[in-house]
């Protein structure tokens, strides 16, 4: 059995560094998820802000959906004839002049330089008909400018009949493109309604989207960042802080001026990533702490069972050696008195003497052994009635005092007046007694001081057994009730004993509602105190009808005590 002890402290160590291993790579992993949870949720966000931007640029140029479809010739024909644009495009034209984010609708043929010479361009009026107009602003000037110069580069491979230039947050101006010459046919330019752009759709659309309602995660802001001006917010409740922005998203081409910027807020998300965060490192903590407790008990039992194991191997071989000899003793002295050889009365007292003392010391042997099995038999051995300690005390020390006066032992007996009584079974407490005396006498030295005393405390009985005998370490005082434990010093292993005793006497007065503590010092004595509760008067009624069915008094120690005198 010794040969797997380190391999079990091997075993022990490395399922404590497995399960320690597995819940940090547990903590780590839920520690990677959290941030991927929150990392993934600020990417979502983001995308959104992207979608945001191109949602707004669509807005700018969905009243021209279905342009693309035009016939470009045909419109060039119209206008050479009428200086109006074919009906399919007039109606797109005629839905953007109902629209409030632009100002006016301008149109300027490809080879006009109307903006250079200040010369007229063609406003489209409100009777959804293009006139020739001087009032117009430099702003709608910048916007075909732009777009004359993108087109410049483009026109050589160019496939569509239209192309969107926007001069920033100022204009757009669709440029009309004759593919198949690979020509411009002219400029349509709308510069936008600042008050209305500024003032309500971009406040409007943020809100909308990101307002603290729909996304209470994040607000955004919406800044000119060339004058550092705030053009709109998402929550005209947050203060802008350019410390808390976190992430800002340009404009593709178009308010190139502008940036959206986001700062994060915590927001449920992140509180519901945290709350199962600590949820789950909780139950993590907690599993591992009952897996590690579920071994490290597994282990101390394995070493339990094992240390009773040997002790119980040693118990077996001294029982067996010491049952042997008072029965060889016997068998011997037996054999000479049978043969009849021994005729002299001095040697046949020493023979019947002989016999006598062995047959006691193997009695007492056998009692020890059944006080075991009946301790171990549990309630059913105990029969408890209502006794008055201090007397059974005192008829104790009555019948064994030629034994203490033997022993030379100072006895200091104090047994309080009017005791109430308790509920117990006397056999045990002689049991208890006779075991508790027994080590007194057994583990003193020089000192001879047996102290005996029965009192009142509160609702307890307090019995207490004192010497002032050897003592007991502190590290052995929890282990002396355990069955098989002896003490390992050499007045233990002089004296007799299997190490049974205690673990009697614990049972015993457990077994009869008690219970017991030693306080001890080594060097000092020992003093063990067992407490049992009073009787209460309800009680009281019913121990007594039960006490006419108890056994008579044990009387096992009356023939050692005469034996000895
Ligand atoms: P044993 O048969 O060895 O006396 P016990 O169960 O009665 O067995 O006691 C267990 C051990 O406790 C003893 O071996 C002894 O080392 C220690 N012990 C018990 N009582 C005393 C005492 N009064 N003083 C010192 N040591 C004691």
């Amino acid at each position: 059995m010794k040969r797997y002890g380190s391999l079990r402290w091997i075993l022990l160590a490395a399922g404590v560094i497995a399960i320690l291993g597995l819940t940090g790579m547990n903590v780590y992993s839920l520690y990677a998820l959290h941030e991927h949870t929150l990392e993934s949720s600020r990417e979502n966000k983001k995308l959104q802000i992207a979608e945001f931007t191109d949602k707004i640029r669509y807005r700018f140029f969905k009243k021209f959906i279905g342009l693309g479809s035009a016939d470009i010739n045909r419109l060039q024909e119209e206008f050479n004839k009428s200086g109006q644009f074919t009906p399919e495009v007039t109606s797109l034209l005629n839905k953007a002049s109902g629209d409030s984010i632009y100002d006016n609708i301008f149109f300027i043929p490809s080879g006009s330089d109307a903006c250079q010479q200040q010369e007229p361009i063609l406003q489209y009026n409100s009777d959804q008909k293009f006139e020739p107009t001087t009032n117009y602003s430099s702003v709608v000037c910048d916007g075909m400018g732009i777009a004359r110069t993108q087109i410049k580069s483009l026109l050589a491979d160019y496939q569509y009949n239209n192309k969107v230039i926007f001069d920033s947050h100022r204009s757009i101006t669709i440029a009309l493109i004759n593919p198949s010459k690979r020509e411009v046919f002219g400029y349509i330019t709308m510069p936008f309604n600042q008050d209305f752009l500024r003032n309500s759709y971009l406040p409007k659309i943020l809100a909308q989207k990101f307002g603290s309602e729909q996304h209470p995660g994040m607000n955004v802001w919406l800044r000119d960042w060339t004058n550092n001006e705030i053009i709109a917010s998402s929550n005209p409740n947050a203060t802008y802080d350019r410390q808390q922005i976190q992430f800002e998203q340009n404009f593709p081409d178009f308010f190139d001026y502008w940036k959206a910027e986001v700062s994060f807020t915590d927001e449920s998300t992140i509180a519901a990533s945290n709350a199962s965060l600590i949820k789950n490192l909780i139950v993590l903590g907690a599993a591992m702490l009952l897996l590690l407790g579920a071994l490290v008990f597994m282990f101390i039992s394995a070493q339990k069972e094992r240390a009773l194991a040997e002790r119980q191997a040693d118990f077996l071989a001294n029982v067996t050696h010491e049952l042997k000899t008072p029965l060889s003793v016997m068998q011997a002295a037996g054999e000479n008195l049978a043969d009849g050889r021994v005729q002299d009365q001095q040697r046949l007292k020493r023979y019947g003497t002989h016999i006598f003392s062995e047959a006691v010391r193997l009695r007492n042997m056998i009692e020890k052994l059944l006080d075991v099995a009946k301790s171990n038999a549990g309630n059913s051995l105990v029969e408890p009635e209502p006794t008055d300690i201090g007397n059974l005390v005192e008829s104790y020390l009555d019948k064994h005092q030629k034994f203490f006066r033997k022993k030379d032992f100072n006895l200091d007996l104090n047994i309080d007046d009017n005791l109430p009584k308790v509920n117990i079974d006397q056999n045990s407490l002689e049991t208890i007694l006779s075991n508790l005396i027994d080590n007194a006498i057994k583990y003193s030295t020089d000192e001879k001081y047996l102290g005996i005393h029965v009192s009142k405390q509160n609702d307890h009985l307090k019995l207490c057994i004192e010497d002032h005998g050897i003592g007991i370490d502190k590290k052995n005082l929890s282990n002396i009730f355990t069955k098989f434990f002896r003490v390992e010093d050499s007045l233990t292993a002089k004296t007799k004993g299997h190490g049974l005793g205690l673990s009697i006497v614990k049972n015993l007065v457990e077994l009869n509602s008690g219970s017991i503590k030693v306080e001890s010092k080594p060097g000092n004595g020992s003093i063990f105190i067992i407490r049992f509760p009073i009787l209460s008067e309800s009680n009281k009624e019913v121990s007594l009808d039960s006490s006419s069915t108890l056994p008579e008094p044990d009387s096992r120690n009356k023939e050692l005590e005469e034996h000895v005198s």
